[in-house]
């Protein structure tokens, strides 16, 4: 494997490097843990020429900052990061849990929140946490501009984003949700073919914000491996808000599982049928309100 390199360390060398190397064999690299295997895998006339995000020292791309309005992680945050930050611990614990069951330790240590994203996979555990809770990308032009786009909108396809060439992801931003006496509910579930090291078969990431009463007062809830990208249920998230989350029997809950259902399109593969993935996907949304 042959590929050339440039590596910049500042923002202005970044943008530099971005308007002076366009075209089809230009990839960014962060951790590499996915590009490696792409760049294995190309069949290029041209030697490939990466851009060498991973010695970057701008806080924007490094960083986790919580200010009042919202929580932003840099690009280059990475799996490991994520699970020590204590307000990541404290007001996003569904992207904590998701960030933990990224891979193996080694593999956290290196994965960006940023290449998670960039993939665009459909089993992306980070990017499955970042659509429930609803994150905003902020992508960084060559020229310096900067414009900003739901992750929903981002994810357009299967390893489709969309980022055009001359542009990279700087940073996600989570707006804080006023609410008084909220308590989070949350959890991200990752069905796999094994218990370590796995890509999820089905995956359900969740954020439920109850208020003293127990009212659900907003749902965030995304699925996984069972659509061409990462999917935000909307519909059953509102189905729940305005419920008493210890009063959802039975009836509401399998109503709850069919409109969560409803948004997947899985398809078969080497790893489960579609038939099986609609099934998991079933008893695992229905199985949060087991008592
Ligand atoms: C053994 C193994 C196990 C894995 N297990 C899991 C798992 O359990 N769950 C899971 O979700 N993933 C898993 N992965 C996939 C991978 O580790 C993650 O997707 C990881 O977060 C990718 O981050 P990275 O920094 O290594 O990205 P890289 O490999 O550096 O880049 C990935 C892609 O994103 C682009 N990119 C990266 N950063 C940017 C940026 N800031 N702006 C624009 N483009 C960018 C690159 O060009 C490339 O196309 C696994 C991979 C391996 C090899």
């Amino acid at each position: 494997m042959n590929f050339e390199m440039i590596t910049p360390r500042t923002t202005g060398e970044l943008l530099q490097a971005l308007a002076n190397n366009q075209g089809s064999r230009v990839r960014i690299g962060a951790g590499y843990t996915d590009l490696i295997l792409e760049l294995k895998g190309l069949k290029c006339e041209e030697t490939p020429l990466v851009i060498n995000l991973a010695d970057l020292t701008d806080p924007k791309f490094t960083h986790i900052e919580k200010t009042d309005a919202g929580i932003r992680l840099g690009a280059l945050v990475t799996a490991g990061k994520v699970i020590i930050d204590a307000s990541i611990q404290t007001e996003l614990p569904v992207l904590c849990k998701a960030a933990s069951e990224l891979g193996s330790r080694q593999l956290r240590h290196r994965a960006t929140l940023g290449g998670n994203l960039c993939t665009a996979s459909p089993a992306g555990d980070i990017a499955a946490a970042l659509v429930a809770l609803e994150a905003r990308c902020e992508i960084l032009s060559a020229d310096g501009t900067l414009r900003t786009l739901a992750l929903t909108d981002f994810l357009v396809g299967v390893r489709k984003t969309a980022l055009r060439q001359d542009e990279v992801l700087q940073s996600v931003f989570i707006p804080t949700r006023k609410s008084i006496n909220k308590h989070l509910l949350s959890d991200f579930l990752k069905v796999g073919t094994r218990r370590s090291m796995e890509i999820a078969v089905v995956s359900l990431a969740y954020q439920f914000e109850l208020d003293a009463e127990e009212i659900i007062r907003h749902a965030g809830i995304a699925i996984g491996s069972v659509a061409p990208t990462v999917k935000f249920v909307s519909a059953a998230g509102e189905f729940l808000v305005g419920k008493k989350f210890s009063s959802i029997g039975a009836v509401a809950a399998d109503k709850f599982a069919a409109m969560v259902c409803a948004e997947a399109t899985p398809i078969s593969d080497i790893r489960a049928s579609a038939w099986y993935r609609r099934e998991v996907l079933y008893n695992i949304s229905r199985g949060i309100f087991d008592k």
